[in-house]
């Protein structure tokens, strides 16, 4: 299967050159695309507007479905988290989280993670390895396939975030690449403007991104105010510490488009980053580099060998007004789909319980 050509992660010039090279008209490419991409059709021989014998060929040279539903999980908050395997054999998680007015989709950009924060169930994992740009599209056609049917367009606007397992800007290539695949209108049409990237930090490709045309929009996980502390919690902070990090997220702000935010994500450790006054260094850190910014406050999410206890609701209010009486915009993420280990910190490959557990009797799913 690895020397196949994973056409999921095409863009539609590219896969028009790939059906070329086949001897077919560049239109079957196109008629491929919708096919892979509108409709969001997983197996060749569902293409039934395609020659039999081209479909015939493609199966043979190559794959548009590589990931594998292993079981899937609903919460009672509406959230569904997808455990799905690559062809080979590596986890990949993705959760789907409807909102009033739009759908948010979290997706995975590596199996596993490199990095080490301590308040993350991910990291446990390790890095297994970075997912291609197909299966970074894949991610989105299984949660919309399963979210509304095979091809439905979904309701209301979709949303991604890179905020699944894995370091995003460690696979910005391939992130990159999947996002100009779904932004084709013609296929997906989820636009840059739509997605999210989160990262923990990672100073050489946030100075990328400022430069990138048609980039996404960035969040950084800062989790702590003090090099000290953030070394502890996040060692990638050794690296890359808070001023370095603070300067580059200046860079990139001065390519923020009107109205656009860096939004800065603070997870909070019962205890350990949530006292008044490091809401005062955090408010203090931010206002001396002048970006503009908001503060998505994320109480922690238990997760089990962690040590750690999520901040309570009144230490999270406090955090926040403190934040605001020194003008920063802060806002308090509520989690979901923590019944079903699909919240932040959360994905680590995990079973869920039965009660939750839902066949994956998808036609089309898994082929
Ligand atoms: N590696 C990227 C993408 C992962 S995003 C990054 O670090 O940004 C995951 C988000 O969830 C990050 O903001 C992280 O700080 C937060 N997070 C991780 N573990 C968590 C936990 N147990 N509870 C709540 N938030 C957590």
């Amino acid at each position: 299967m690895e020397k196949a050509v994973q056409l999921t992660g095409l863009t539609q010039p590219e896969l028009i050159s790939f059906v070329e090279t086949l001897g077919e008209p560049a239109y079957r490419g196109r008629q491929l695309f919708a096919a892979l991409q509108h409709r969001r059709l997983r197996s060749f021989d569902d293409i039934t507007d395609l020659p039999k014998e081209l479909r015939t060929r493609l199966n043979q040279v190559a794959r548009s479905a590589t990931l594998k539903i292993e079981s899937q999980y609903a919460s009672t908050d509406g959230t569904r988290r997808y455990l799905m395997k690559t062809h080979d054999g590596l986890p990949v998680e993705t959760v789907f989280i409807p909102e009033e007015r739009r759908d948010t989709i979290c997706f995975s950009s590596q199996s596993g993670c490199p990095l080490q924060c301590t308040f993350c169930l991910t990291a446990q994992l390790g890095l297994l390895r970075s997912l291609t740009a197909g299966e970074i599209v894949e991610q989105i056609q299984i949660a919309l396939n399963d979210a509304y049917g095979t091809g439905v367009k979904p309701p209301r606007g979709t949303n991604l975030v890179a905020m699944g397992a894995g370091e995003p800007l460690l696979n910005l290539d391939e992130l990159l690449k999947a996002l100009r695949v779904m932004a084709d209108p013609e296929g997906l049409y989820i636009v840059p403007n739509r997605v999210t990237v989160s990262t923990a930090g990672v100073v050489p490709r946030i100075l990328e991104l400022a430069t990138t045309s048609d980039r996404p929009h960035l969040a950084i996980s800062l989790a702590a105010p003090t090099d000290e502390l953030r070394n502890e919690l996040m060692p990638i902070n050794k690296r890359w510490p808070l001023e370095e990090l603070l300067s580059a997220c200046k860079t990139f702000e001065k390519t923020l488009k009107p109205g656009e935010l860096l939004t800065f994500e603070y997870v909070m450790l019962d205890g350990v980053n949530d006292s008044d006054e490091q809401a005062r260094q955090l408010a203090n850190l931010l206002n001396r580099h002048s970006i503009k910014a908001k503060v998505n406050l994320i109480p922690h999410n238990p997760a089990d060998p962690l040590p750690y206890q999520p901040s309570s609701d009144e230490t999270v209010q406090r955090f926040k007004a403190i934040l605001e009486s020194k003008g920063i915009h802060a806002y308090v993420r509520r989690p979901r789909g923590r019944d079903i280990f699909a919240a932040c910190g959360q994905l680590a490959a995990r079973q869920g319980t039965l009660s939750n557990r839902i066949q994956t009797t998808l036609a089309g799913a898994n082929n």
